[in-house]
């Protein structure tokens, strides 16, 4: 999934990124409010992580702004202070959870991963189609029931495609979901990922559109 993350914090952005990085996403870093803003409507993200404290606007205000947008991605509020007005405030001006610094990479993957499955209307932890079953928890992938190991790009890619079973993606669409800014995208890479996948998963698992897209069947 491609995430914003607002953070103008260099260390704690740094591992944020990283560690977002790590769980398969594609991350888009901005440093301060106003590029947050442009990032967001330029991009179409699958949720933001947003720290409250930041020059040039501050997280509640390009919340605000954002919802009165009529935005409804999912939206995870970094609080610098233990306060509970912080929190109700971030929470009233549309963010769906917070965490208050310090707080363990692992807490914030695992909030970000409840977010994106609510937002994706798939509240159970796995995600299954086609016999395929993916964990975002663990990015363990099996196929009726057998093991199948995917690089980074690959599981982001299949976890694109699963998440809306019988609905094509464009080529477009899915390098958005794997590059982030500043990466290099190669002119047929998508098409690489998904022979690697046919390869791996059953060459019947994704089909083709011609001019459309690609497509998990939903059954
Ligand atoms: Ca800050």
């Amino acid at each position: 999934m491609r995430i914003l993350l607002v953070e103008d914090d260099a260390l704690l952005g740094d591992a944020i990124q990283a560690g977002l990085r790590q769980a398969g996403h594609a991350v888009d870093w901005a440093r301060d409010g106003v590029k947050a803003e442009l990032a967001l409507a330029a991009e179409d993200y699958a949720a933001v992580v947003l720290d409250l404290g930041l020059p040039r606007k501050d997280g509640l205000t390009l919340l605000g702004e954002l919802r009165a947008r009529g935005k409804t991605l999912p939206v995870l509020i970094l609080t610098a202070r233990d306060t509970v007005d912080d929190r109700i405030r971030g929470l009233d001006s549309g963010a769906d959870d917070y965490l208050v610094k310090p707080f363990e990479l692992s807490e914030l993957q695992a909030r970000l991963r409840a977010l994106l499955r609510r937002a994706s209307g798939t509240p159970a932890p796995l995600i299954e189609a086609a016999g395929i079953s993916l964990d975002p928890a663990t990015r363990r992938v099996t196929r009726n029931g057998q093991e199948i190991e995917l690089s980074a790009r690959e599981y982001a890619l299949l976890h694109a495609l699963l998440q809306h079973p019988g609905r094509a993606l464009s080529r477009a669409q899915l390098e958005e979901q794997l590059y982030a800014w500043g990466e290099e995208i190669g002119s047929n890479a998508v098409e690489v990922f998904i022979h690697h996948l046919r390869r791996k998963l059953g060459s019947e698992t994704i089909r083709t559109l011609r001019g459309i897209g690609y497509v998990i069947p939903k059954t």
